[in-house]
């Protein structure tokens, strides 16, 4: 048996990782996109670096794109398997897929308009519509907390992480004759004080683990509180200085955390009376899909839904739907929030938004997540003066606020606390993946410090043998 790292190696996104059983079969581990990579983006997506016609399965962790973001790509190029999923990644993949094709697709026109002024060669999106629609007829849900028989010989378990609605740790058992090997996945792993979902939970002892590191050398907990800094966000630029605030986020799970927290201002009548709006065409229906999966909240936000039956909802709030509706925002000279995707800033309508105020002092935008530092997000956050929208340069005049306390991903202790119900003796080998490398190596310190012996760091598209 072996195991290739396709993608999330020594990288933060592309979360790729391919095992190839004794019998020949094939099990790709998630099948998500590059983002935030600078040119080499387009590059890394547009090349898998293996056969999809060859994979017999496919099994995601949950819906982040950087995890399912090239399922429709992998349809596309001859993939016809059974994509295992849980059902919340299932709800979401329908809705973030599509997106995904749409934002390619408006991207691409954007780009090209660019090249053909300068004679450029033009681009193609890497999958339709259509592809993803085709991708979604191959999804089969799965329950939490149970083995279950994907063939004989190959059983999946899928345990919550605790990362966004739907995500899971995958924990594979393979049966060889007399010999089972446990393999485990985490996917992103989540927080154990997340203001709405469950903590990670436990998974049974494995042989081999394949663990994310995307804050692997940090601690979360030494900044303040993420609702206190949001709403001195708001106070600041929207009150006093009447400008705009403008919150990259990803449609799925940050845009719900932020919704959370200002009606939580709401409820404690401390919210200002601003119009505050979500515009991504599909966050309107990731809220839904959210509000759809309770089964992955905890006691938190059980204890709100008594007194308020929708927690991500408050006065002043809007979706924006058209692009026409997202233009005319532009026009609006009044103090607003403006809650937009991409996360990193690197696709969707934020760019726009950031374009168009990033030049005025008034304004902020907030960065509330992980960004690649190559990509808009990250280059803003590390404190750029100029930045290139659209093939146009930008002095970044408006402010730019960073909220380091809100994070999907659990910090190192998260991580050794999701590790810790494994005899660290009886693990042949942790592979780290999903970090930045130099992070990664803080990682692996930690993890020897916990008595796993053998780590490694792959590189993207190393392969390991595993006894
Ligand atoms: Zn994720």
């Amino acid at each position: 048996m072996t195991i290739a790292f396709h993608g999330a190696a020594r990288t933060v996104t592309g979360s790729k990782h391919l095992l190839t059983l004794d019998n020949g079969k094939k099990v790709l581990l998630d099948c998500g996109m590059f983002q935030g990579m600078g040119h080499e983006t387009d590059a890394l997506n547009r090349d898998f670096g293996f056969d999809a016609k060859e994979v017999t399965y496919l099994i995601l962790s949950h819906a982040h794109i950087d995890h399912s973001g090239l399922v429709p790509k992998l349809v596309k190029e001859g993939f016809n398997g059974k994509i295992f999923a849980t059902s919340g990644t299932k709800d979401l993949c329908a809705v973030l897929l599509e997106d995904s094709a749409n934002i390619q697709r408006d991207d691409a026109h954007y780009e090209n308009k660019r090249r053909k002024e300068t004679g450029e060669p033009l681009i193609e999106p890497i999958y339709s519509v259509e592809d993803a629609k085709k991708a979604m007829t191959l999804f089969e849900t799965v329950p939490y907390g149970q083995f279950t028989v994907i063939e004989p010989g190959l059983e999946l378990l899928y345990t919550d992480a605790g990362h966004i609605i739907g995500s899971a740790a995958v924990s594979l058992k393979i049966t060889n004759g007399d010999k089972i090997t446990h393999l485990t996945f985490s996917g992103d792993v989540g927080r154990y004080n997340d203001m709405i979902l469950t903590h990670p939970q436990t998974f049974p002892q494995a042989d081999y683990i394949l663990i994310e590191s995307t804050y692997g050398d940090s601690l979360h907990q030494s900044f303040a509180p993420a609702t206190d800094v949001l709403h001195d966000w708001v106070i600041k630029t929207c009150v006093e200085k009447k400008g705009k605030l403008i919150i990259p986020a990803f449609s799925v799970g940050r845009t719900q955390e932020i919704l959370f927290m200002l009606n939580q201002m709401e409820l404690e009548k401390s919210l200002p009376s601003l119009d505050y709006y979500v515009d991504s065409p599909l966050s309107e229906e990731a809220t839904i899909v959210v509000k759809h999966h309770p089964e992955n909240f905890n006691d938190n936000i059980k204890n709100i839904l008594k007194v308020d039956n929708d927690p991500f909802d408050f006065k002043g709030l809007h979706y924006i739907e058209t692009v026409d509706e997202s233009k005319a925002l532009n026009d609006r000279k009044d103090a607003m929030v403006i809650i937009s995707a991409s996360g990193m800033a690197d696709a969707g309508r934020v760019k726009h938004h950031i374009a168009n105020n990033i030049s005025d002092p008034k304004n902020t935008i907030l960065i509330v997540g992980y960004c690649e530092p190559r990509s808009l997000g990250g280059q803003l956050m590390n404190g750029a003066k100029k930045v290139h929208i659209f093939g146009e340069e930008y002095k970044v005049q408006a402010e730019v606020g960073v909220m380091r306390s809100m994070s999907a991903h659990g910090d190192y202790e998260d991580l050794l606390h999701f590790v810790a119900s494994q005899d660290a003796k009886q693990v042949k080998k942790v592979f780290i993946v999903h970090g930045e490398y130099p992070v990664q190596q803080h990682f692996r310190e930690h993890l020897m410090s916990k008595g796993f012996a053998n780590v490694e760091i792959p590189e993207r598209h190393q392969a390991f043998t595993l006894e």
